[in-house]
């Protein structure tokens, strides 16, 4: 299948090629059953192969040690914002919050409704343009966890150094999840919904430690509880088979392209070239964004006014670069390289990037 546009979508967002002709050719009558896995029992011998798959699959690519529970729960990374406090908090306990921008802000909202959660840092002062060392974080005594956003998708910052503050980290990883390994001694909790990186929206992954499920609050409704989806191996009820289906595939081409390691270097590459071609620019395109955050991921850059942005985001739709409209919150442009999309599409995007530089520059 050819691709017709170089998709830039923040998310959902691109996918291999190869993974949507495989589930076209597959979706209608499964292996040969006369129907499609997602009219079949999720309890049934064909979905069990691809539920287990799928989990060990998500284990194998990040390397998690065996005292993590693999979860697939619905309700998006925002979901989650409400689960690691409820689950987590009891006994007086506090989150401490790393606000590194949108995303971070709502967790530590949905957090406050459930316990204490406060800002242990807040880079809203300084326009969001930045993450923190170690140092600047400030955690107060009685804290359970560090809640931090490994990639802020709207404002194009990424924590590329993990802080290391004496409690474990709790870690919104939506947009950047195997991109790049996790050091897992330093997390109880990982998350994500599939929809950047890993697949269709409709699940999300969540790494657990096994002690976290030991001393969590199950004074919760049954769906609200890590230990019951823990128990079930996610399959407490009806999972979103498509999902899962189609991040297991997803999972089966990254590991073919190399897995994370080579997930990692290809960020690096893209959005190298990309940060090169704004930093060559003059000044036509800037990136808001502090060198040493600058997201490999989501790359956001502005251009001289609002008007030549829009007209670039016109012309580059044309021209068949998709999904370059930054967030609605903060305007501007922003190229998403998730791990589908592949380099000839950020060198065309670059080339694209200077034309339209010397037409309008
Ligand atoms: C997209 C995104 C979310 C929200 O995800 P949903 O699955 O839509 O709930 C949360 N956090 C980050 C970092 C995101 O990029």
């Amino acid at each position: 299948m050819i691709k017709h546009v170089a998709n830039f979508s923040a998310g959902p967002s691109t996918l291999p090629a190869s993974v949507l002709e495989e589930a076209r050719d597959e979706l209608v009558d499964y292996r040969g059953t006369g129907m499609s896995l997602i009219e079949m029992s999720h309890r049934g011998p064909l979905y069990t192969e691809v539920h287990t798959e799928t989990t060990s699959l998500a284990r194998e690519v990040l390397g998690a040690p065996d005292d993590f529970e693999v979860l697939f729960i619905q309700g998006g990374a925002t979901l989650q914002f409400s689960m690691v406090p409820m689950n987590l908090l009891g006994d007086g306990k506090a989150g401490g919050y790393v606000v590194s921008g949108s995303w971070a802000e709502k967790a530590l909202a949905d957090a406050q409704i459930y316990g204490n959660a406060y800002k242990a840092w807040d880079g809203a002062p300084d326009g969001f343009c930045g993450m923190p060392q170690s140092e600047d974080i400030e955690v107060q005594p009685g804290t359970r966890y560090l809640h931090v956003t490994s990639n802020e998708t709207i404002g194009g910052v990424q924590m590329l150094e993990w802080p290391v503050v004496g409690v474990p980290l709790v870690a919104d990883m939506s947009s950047d999840y195997m991109s790049r390994p996790i050091p897992w001694d330093l997390f109880d909790l990982v998350y994500g919904g599939a929809q950047k990186n890993l697949g269709p929206s409709g699940v999300t992954i969540v790494f657990v430690r096994r002690s976290v499920l030991e001393t969590m609050n199950r004074d919760l409704g049954a769906y609200l509880r890590y230990d019951v989806h823990a128990d079930g191996d996610s399959l407490y009820n009806t999972p979103p088979v498509f999902s899962i289906w189609m991040v297991g595939k997803v999972l089966k081409w990254l590991v073919a392209q190399g897995g994370v390691a080579a997930m990692e270097a290809a960020a690096r590459t893209k959005s190298g070239i990309l940060y090169d071609a704004i930093a060559a620019s003059d000044d036509f395109y800037r990136s808001p964004v502090e060198p040493a955050s600058r997201s490999l991921m989501n790359v956001v850059f502005r251009l001289p006014t609002e008007d030549l942005e829009a007209e670039f985001i016109a012309a580059a739709t044309d021209a068949g670069f998709v999904g370059l409209k930054g967030h609605r919150s903060v305007g501007g442009c922003r190229a998403s390289l998730y791990n589908a999309m592949p380099l000839d599409g950020v060198e065309a995007l670059v080339g694209f990037m200077a034309e339209f530089k010397a037409e309008r520059g």
